[in-house]
């Protein structure tokens, strides 16, 4: 069940189920609903993952 729902958030919006879009640079990658109610950060050369949740 948790991993379904794992992978169901990787592609979709928790919240409206729309296609989570994603943007890459140099620096980081970001993955973001286009409602705005999710935002995930990825820094690959920090190690870092950083998720914003409006929740
Ligand atoms: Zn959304």
């Amino acid at each position: 069940m948790l991993k379904t729902l794992r992978s169901l958030f990787a592609n979709r919006c928790p919240q409206c189920q729309r296609t989570i879009q994603s943007r890459q640079d140099s620096l980081h990658v970001l993955k973001y609903c286009p409602q705005g109610h999710y935002k995930e950060e990825t820094y690959a050369t920090l190690g870092v993952r950083i998720v914003y949740d409006s929740k």
